[in-house]
């Protein structure tokens, strides 16, 4: 009999709730469960869920200004895959990029003698799209910020006047940051401390030389927006640098969440404009970051969440950002519908989530309520409208589908609005664990849980804490159609604009959407411009439920506000429309009879004071209040939205879409990937008993942390052996154990084979320990990560130790336990450095033969003789970069990697920068069942050269290998038991080896 299907109830459709329902029942999902949404009302999509107005040119009406930022990867990949998935040859828009409107400026307003001035940011576009496959690196993108700087002095030395020779010196130490960052290596966390406080110093120092410049000097207004700019910029990236965010993020993380993030900036800032700055002012009001709405109280933004959506923005992909040319609803939330449909999920509207019940032990979540709000008349509801070729949420509810529909609409009630309710509501329903559903999703977001979720926190107080601290405000909402264009109103920029910091007005934020204007139907005489204004909204801290009289009150205030607005701010945007100090009301898009200040009304003016339509906030010190999705203390339990602890923790479209795509994850492992967080996302605060911390027992002999290695003499020599058999290693150790997630081939049939001396080995983490030496053999090959198993697209390039002999036992455990080392006990026995003919043997522990009788002892493996200096006698190459290309110049085949590989150049590149990743295959026995791993995992770490002393080439020598019965490399690498060496090259080095990180770890499947 087939195995039922697991049932998942997502209580609310939002952004959050449909991402959960989309990665459930993804085609990767193995055995995708049954999903059912239930959704309050008669449309999706939540605080970016929209409504066409029928009677009034099926206009467009937002619950506020929505646009995407280009960094948004998780949100444009999911939505790129569901326009790709729809047939929309019969729609207005056939793929994501039709429905969105690049756009490329921020605009802020400043104060400036009294006056509210523009000023235009330009945010010239980046190259690709977002939502692209492999997003930039963290570390990338702290190149990139030193390169903005470096540029953006260039032109502040262009405005200043007097001796540029102070500014010289400033873009050297400039140029030394760039330089300095490009050195290190690409995972940023692995880098040493000292490296970012260096950087950090030059950065320092540069602002610092900087301000004293600019402090004897005039500056007028264009130079001074160029030095706030750079000195933003600068302050984040000290911060970022000194704060160790780079270095070690989840902790700095949690230091630096509990500081306002102004606060912070003003502490790191050293020419102290950006904290001031109508920049900032912007920011915080476009994520409405003022606890209580009031615009001119201090802001709260807690200092991590805000430094890494700021470090993301900065590398954007496509243009900065997206606007949308419809409603947003008809952009996301409907096409997200149709596809979840065509999938099987089944949608519950108009089914409002009163309760969940916890089990009597509090282990589970045992019950739901649904407070079932209308009867359908067919039992199923058909959900929108067409509109100029697209389908449409609908403003109200599709009356006719509803049992006394009429009655419903007479009477408006908005079944919303927990203010509201009907006396026609069918009675309510209870949806019981292990019959209704298996498993549940809670989507519904923070402000509306105190009564759906009080059972909870009697079982679990961090429920509560959680409810009580993180923070919600309303929002306010004003639409304008005007029968002017832009130019017509007096507005001097761009079509488009989006603009904010305009404080003088709770409305701090306005955009021209007039984009929009085609996808409505006006008919004849459309209005020729629709804006946006909207901010946050004066209120209380949590909903004022027991007020019935909440939304006429807050209606009231906000039309007060968008009057106030009009009559007495908009003549700094919109000149033309003010006539002898008085707004030119006509202006508006209205009935002809509607006259005067009656024409607002008119527009579409909506407060958002519905519990889960209140914005989340993300104020300092409540960051660490939040739960996880995997950690909500009830096992069948999991959560989604931007209020839940997530990569980004800030209320927006991307942060919803990681915190679905998590929730999906706590339930069935997938996904596994979301872009810009690394798997061990250190900001995802782990679950409190995981991982569990390394015991230490008495007498341990292995350590934890890097290890250094000082004055290593490493002698290599290339070979060739065959591709095949490398190929079929790398298939054994990768491909196989990781089910292709992890595919690798060699990118050449060379190999490397190192005769190492490797100094004295300390380890980082333990300085007081002294130090210990080995000598070692270890075989490299040079393997490439498939972009997928079928593809011939190498993403990543690495180097792979498949065995490596080493006469320090210690080193052997640590090398295994620690980073998956394939090492064997060896001994290896080199002549000194400057022999006059340097050879090489290595014997290892085991046998010659297979026998019940054969002791295991050391037996000869190999040695290498035959080999003399290529190098004159007594010079040595002292250039990293005229090594390798000596040894190419000698061997032109020690290029050997697959031809129109890109990857080659950036590979040997790492190699000369003193950098190499290396790939292990980790893994531990099983202890009872020994021919199982109970752990195994694809993990890389970088090697990298920390001091490079000189380097002699040497010339081909003869490689005699042995037959060892428990180590067959001659069978294995498909050579003869006498080969041919290529060249070779001594290396007289430090070196250490860092942390690294898992690609892939085995685990079971859900
Ligand atoms: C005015 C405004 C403007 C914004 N602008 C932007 C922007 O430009 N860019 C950006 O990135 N982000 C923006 N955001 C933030 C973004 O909209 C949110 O972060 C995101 O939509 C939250 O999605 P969610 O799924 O987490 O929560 P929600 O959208 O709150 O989803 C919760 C869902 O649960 C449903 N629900 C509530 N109660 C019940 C119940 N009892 N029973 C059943 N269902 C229920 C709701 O109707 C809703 O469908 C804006 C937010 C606001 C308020």
């Amino acid at each position: 009999m087939a195995e039922a299907r697991r049932r998942i109830a997502i209580l609310g459709g939002g952004i959050a709730g449909l991402t959960a329902a989309y990665e459930l029942t993804s085609p990767d999902q193995p055995n995708p469960p049954e999903v059912t949404v239930y959704q309050l009302g008669w449309r999706l999509g939540g605080k970016c869920t929209s409504g066409r107005d029928p009677s009034a040119g099926s206009r467009v009406q937002e619950h506020g200004l929505h646009v995407f930022f280009g960094f948004y990867d998780n949100a444009f990949a999911m939505l790129r895959d569901c326009y790709e998935q729809l047939d929309l040859s019969k729609d207005r828009y056939k793929t994501l990029w039709d429905a969105l409107q690049p756009y490329d400026q921020i605009t802020v307003m400043e104060e400036i003698g009294g006056k509210q001035v523009p000023w235009v940011i330009n945010c010239p576009p980046l190259p690709g799209k977002p939502g692209d496959p492999h997003p930039p690196s963290i570390w990338s993108i702290v190149i990139n910020v030193l390169k903005w700087l470096l540029r953006t002095h260039a032109s502040i030395i262009d405005g200043l006047e007097g001796n540029q020779s102070p500014l010289q010196r400033i873009e050297g130490k400039l140029h030394r940051a760039v330089a300095l960052a490009e050195g290190l290596g690409k995972v940023a966390v692995a880098h040493e401390k000292g490296d970012h406080e260096a950087l950090a110093a030059l950065i320092r120092e540069a602002a610092e030389d900087l301000q004293e410049r600019v402090s004897q000097v005039g500056v007028d207004d264009k130079l001074r927006r160029l030095l706030t700019l750079f000195d933003f910029v600068a302050a984040n990236a000290l911060g970022g640098l000194e704060d160790g965010f780079l270095f070690d993020p989840y902790r700095a993380g949690q230091r630096i969440n509990g500081m306002e993030y102004r606060d912070w900036l003003s502490s790191h800032s050293i020419l102290h404009l950006a904290e001031k700055s109508a920049v900032l002012r912007a920011l915080y009001d476009l994520i409405f970051a003022y606890p209580g709405g009031d615009v001119n109280a201090k802001g709260d933004i807690a200092a991590g969440a805000m430094f890494l959506g700021l470090f993301q923005l900065w590398q954007y992909r496509g243009s900065v950002l997206w606007k949308m040319k419809t409603a947003t609803g008809d952009i996301v939330a409907g096409p997200l519908y149709k596809l979840l449909l065509k999938r099987g999920v089944k949608f519950e509207f108009f089914s409002r989530v009163d309760r969940l019940m916890p089990s009597a032990d509090g282990e589970t979540i045992d019950s739901v309520t649904i407070g079932r709000q209308v009867t359908l008349t067919s039992g199923t509801y058909q959900p929108f409208i067409r509109v100029k070729d697209l389908d449409c949420w609908p403003a109200e509810p599709l009356y006719d589908q509803i049992d006394n529909g009429n009655l419903l609409k007479q009477q408006k009630v908005d079944l919303e609005s927990p203010w509201l309710s009907w006396a026609h509501a069918p009675p309510p329903v209870t949806l019981k664990r292990g019959q209704d559903f298996d498993d549940v999703a809670l989507a519904i977001s923070v402000a509306a849980l105190p009564p759906i979720c009080g059972q909870l926190a009697k079982a679990d107080p961090r429920w509560q804490r959680m409810m009580d601290e993180v923070q919600t405000v309303e929002t306010m909402n004003v639409q304008l159609w005007f029968d002017r264009t832009l130019q017509d109103m007096g507005w001097g920029g761009k079509d488009g604009t989006l603009l904010g910091g305009y404080d003088v007005s709770q409305l701090d934020t306005w955009a021209d959407i007039s984009e929009v204007l085609p996808s409505e139907d006006w008919g004849a005489n459309p209005p020729r411009n629709a804006s946006i204004l909207c901010g946050p909204m004066k209120g209380p801290a949590k909903p004022p439920l027991g007020d019935p009289t909440y939304p006429a009150t807050a209606l009231k205030a906000i039309t007060a506000a968008a009057a106030d607005f009009l009559q007495n701010h908009s003549a700094a945007l919109w000149p033309a429309l003010s006539q002898n100090g008085s707004f030119d009301w006509n202006a508006l898009h209205a009935a002809p009879e509607i006259k005067g200040p009656d024409r607002l009304l008119a527009q579409y003016i909506r407060p958002n004071i519905a519990p889960s339509e209140r914005y989340v906030m993300s104020c300092a010190g409540t960051i660490e209040a939040r739960i996880r999705a995997d950690d909500t203390g009830f096992a069948n339990l999991t959560i989604a939205g931007d209020w839940i602890d997530n990569p980004q923790n800030l209320g927006s479209f991307e942060a919803s879409v990681m915190s679905g795509k998590l929730a999906s994850r706590a339930l069935t492992g997938l996904p596994k990937e979301i872009l810009r967080v690394d798997p061990k996302n250190p900001l995802l605060t782990p679950p409190t008993n995981w991982p569990p911390r390394f015991v230490e027992p008495l007498g341990n002999q292995t350590f934890p942390g890097r290890i250094d290695f000082k004055d290593v003499t490493l002698n290599s020599f290339w070979f060739e052996a065959n591709y095949d058999k490398l190929a079929a290693i790398c298939r054994t150790c990768f491909d196989e154990p990781s089910g292709g997630t992890v595919s690798c081939v060699p990118l050449s049939s060379w190999m490397m084979m190192s005769f190492a001396d490797m100094g004295k080995g300390r380890f980082d983490s333990r300085p007081n320990m002294g130090w210990s030496a080995e000598k070692e053999l270890a075989f490299w090959i040079f393997v490439g990560r498939k972009k997928a198993p079928d593809s011939d697209e190498i993403d990543e390039a690495f180097l792979f130790n498949p065995v490596l002999c080493l006469d320090n036992s210690v080193a052997m455990m640590d090398g295994r336990e620690v980073f998956g080392f394939n090492k064997q006990r060896g001994w290896v026995d080199m002549t000194p450095r400057d022999a006059a003919a340097p050879s090489f043997r290595v014997d290892v522990f085991g046998a010659t033969v297979d026998g019940p009788n054969v002791q295991w002892d050391r037996v000869p493996l190999l040695k290498l003789d035959g080999t003399s200096w290529l190098t004159a006698p007594g010079e040595i190459l002292t250039d990293l970069a005229e090594v390798a290309a000596g040894l190419v110049r000698e061997v032109p085949s020690l290029l050997p990697l697959r031809p129109g590989l890109p990857l080659l150049a950036e590979f040997l590149q790492a190699l000369i920068d003193g950098t190499a990743p290396v790939l292990f295959l980790k893994q531990f026995r099983d202890i009872e069942n020994q021919d199982l791993a109970c752990y195994q995992a694809i993990c890389t770490a970088d090697s990298k050269i920390t001091g490079f002393h000189g380097a002699r080439l040497m010339k081909p020598g003869t490689l005699t290998i042995s037959p060892v019965a428990n180590l067959k490399i001659a069978d294995a690498f498909g050579i003869s038991p006498s080969t041919d060496t290529g060249i070779g090259v001594q290396l007289n080095i430090d070196m250490a080896f860092l942390p690294g990180r898992e690609l892939w770890r085995a685990e079971p499947t859900k």
